[in-house]
């Protein structure tokens, strides 16, 4: 099946792969189906010393032997094979034993790119002494530069971004498919220097319309929690771990749809960008997605609110302010109101730097 090499030929105007082979056993009959299997939609011709096989209109024809074709040739395309077998062969990876097991020697003949095997094999020791000996290539000239940053310490896997130009980026975004729904993406706001930073799930159907981050019915819990736990939105930067609003329209309304691991893995690159650039003090993830997306790991927020450790360094997890929107009874939702607001209050005290809470 390996060394059976076709050419094209014009045979009755009929364009047909011809391929002369000597097996070394009456093997023609049990190996043609593969090939009849592979190029169905062609016609060919495989010739043997022991007989041909023909497929031509989706029918398989046994002929009788014939002798060895004068010329095997098409010069051009042998030409092609014999280049790329030369240029794929490395000198350093000569193994002269596993090459003629995996192409044995007796099928050579009728191999194109077999012909320049020993010059190949002899010329190798010479082309690898050559490589040693060879100085390497001089470092480009970014080098420096990069090594220096890495020696101060400096991030030099995420650089600082201005936040416009990060927006202007984010809105070309193709790195998953969520970009395609969306009236437009959503980028962070706030300012360059923010002390906290609040990452939430996606934008919502009014995010989506407004262009900005928590303006819909969550937005406006949130607003009213941050008030109540003394902080001012103004000074914060508030984003999300996926910047396209996920959905799925009924009737006139969209539904809001979770992001999966993939939208939020493939999102994580604009939130590194953010995070490297305001290089917040504590970063707040509201609810689940956002906690996973920060931790690198899925997240249980009951079982693990409060400070946490990011990637990217501390981290608080609390609900998202959805949670508390959705919760049918009153008290409950009045006491886990409550609850969000101590944790915002301290989060707050820790990007102060007042202690953890
Ligand atoms: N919910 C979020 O997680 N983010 C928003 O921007 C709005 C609602
Ligand atoms: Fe890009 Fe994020 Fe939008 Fe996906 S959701 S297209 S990753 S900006």
């Amino acid at each position: 099946h390996a060394f059976v090499r076709f050419r094209a030929q014009i045979i009755d105007t009929r364009e047909v792969f011809a391929a002369w082979f000597e097996p070394d056993h009456f093997i023609l009959r049990r190996a043609v189906p593969f090939f009849v299997d592979r190029f169905a939609g062609m016609e060919w011709l495989i010739a043997t010393p022991i007989g041909t096989a023909l497929w031509r209109d989706r029918e398989l024809v046994f002929g009788p032997p014939v002798s060895k074709p004068a010329t095997t040739e098409d010069a051009m395309l042998d030409e092609v094979w014999t280049a790329y077998y030369r240029t794929t062969f490395n000198p350093a990876r000569l193994r002269v034993k596993a090459m003629t097991s995996e192409m044995p020697k007796h099928y050579w003949r009728n191999l194109p790119e077999a012909a320049s095997i020993p010059a190949l094999v002899a010329g190798a020791r010479t082309r690898t002494d050559g490589m040693a000996a060879r100085a390497p290539d001089a470092a480009p000239a970014f080098a420096a530069a990069v090594g220096s940053r890495i020696a101060t310490g400096a991030d030099a896997t995420v650089p600082a971004t201005p936040l416009g130009q990060i927006a202007a980026e984010e809105e070309t975004c193709r790195r998953c498919p969520l970009y395609a729904n969306a009236t437009q993406v959503v980028p962070g706001e706030g300012p360059a220097e923010a002390r906290l930073m609040i990452v939430g799930e996606q934008p919502g159907d009014q995010e989506d319309i407004a262009g900005r981050p928590f303006v819909g019915p969550a937005g406006q819990v949130l607003d009213r929690a941050l008030e109540e736990a003394g902080l001012d939105r103004a000074e914060l930067f508030l984003t999300n771990a996926v910047k396209h609003f996920k959905f799925e329209p009924r009737g006139k309304r969209r539904l809001h749809k979770k992001p999966n691991a993939g939208e939020v893995t493939a999102c994580r690159w604009w939130l590194d960008r953010e995070i490297a650039t305001v290089r917040p003090r504590l970063i707040v993830a509201l609810g689940a997605t956002a906690a996973g997306a920060l931790a690198g790991h899925a997240v249980s927020v009951m079982r693990e609110r409060g400070p946490a450790d990011f990637a990217d360094g501390p981290g608080f997890i609390t609900v998202h302010p959805s949670f508390l929107l959705r919760l049918p009874d009153p008290a409950e939702k009045a006491r886990q109101y409550d609850l969000f607001v101590a944790d915002l209050r301290k989060a707050g005290a820790i990007a102060r730097g007042d202690g953890r809470g």
